[in-house]
């Protein structure tokens, strides 16, 4: 399995924000694990074009379930594949806040990315208050079991674990604490979709940087991470992808 550094701009990013991506690929130009970034989808085509015969690859942020039609503001995953991407997160647990976004949506979401031939990077993750109720194990099992296509295979299909509490606040769980639902998603994903979840990456997300990436990543069942803040610079980025391809 090639483990996986992706990246997610958030709504950060305009046609300027390229001259990071020129700079990743220049100080990672043949990383060992897989790189990614996810921008705005206004900037996919574009990166994807400054991407264009690298190491990088380019996903999406979100798409809608339907393939076409009268969906204002909504691009389809075939749009993105079209625009250049390969991938697509789905199920952010900011979408999931902001856009009410449940499971079953998540579910039909990766189910089209697929279809369209990207990879689903499908993301779940307890809030502070689930954790402290002991709920976490529960919480993850059910969005997993709930967003994540039966069908779908090591090929097409991604999971990040990203605490809702970790994201953007500097805080991260403790190492067992990660390595205790790391080991938890890969014996429930095994349920979910068979043998396939062997070769699923299961990345970590939440506050994931420069100095503790090497930890996280010495975590068995941790296959990468997704990073937020720390994607936006190409110094930054560039270091994780480096200390997942010494993991
Ligand atoms: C994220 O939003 O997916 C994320 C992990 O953000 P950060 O790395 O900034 O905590």
């Amino acid at each position: 399995m090639k483990k996986l550094a992706a990246g997610n701009w958030k709504m950060n990013g305009t046609a300027a924000s390229l001259s990071e991506v020129a700079a990743l690929v220049q100080a990672q130009p043949a990383p060992v694990c897989e790189m990614l970034l996810c921008p705005p989808a206004t900037l996919v085509a574009s990166m994807a074009a400054t991407a264009k015969g690298t190491a990088l690859h380019v996903g999406g942020q979100d798409c809608h379930a339907k393939a076409s039609g009268a969906h204002t503001g909504d691009i389809s995953a075939a749009m993105l594949r079209d625009a250049g991407a390969s991938h697509v997160i789905l199920g952010h647990s900011e979408r999931r806040a902001d856009h009410n976004e449940t499971d079953a949506q998540v579910l039909a979401k990766a189910e089209a990315a697929i279809a369209a031939g990207l990879i689903a990077v499908v993301c779940i993750g307890e809030t502070e208050a689930e954790r402290d109720a002991g709920r976490t194990l529960d919480v993850v099992g059910t969005q997993l079991h709930g967003s994540v296509p039966a069908g779908a295979t090591a090929a097409n299909l991604v999971i990040a674990y990203e605490p809702v509490w970790a994201i953007g606040t500097g805080r991260t769980p403790t190492i067992p604490e990660i390595a205790e639902v790391h080991a938890f998603l890969r014996a429930r994903l095994t349920a979910r979709i068979g043998e396939q979840a062997a070769g699923v990456r299961l990345l970590y997300g939440g506050s994931v940087k420069p100095s503790n990436a090497a930890e996280i990543f010495a975590v068995p069942h941790v296959d990468g991470a997704l990073v937020g803040g720390a994607s936006l610079k190409a110094s930054d980025f560039g270091a994780i992808v480096a200390a997942l391809s010494a993991a």
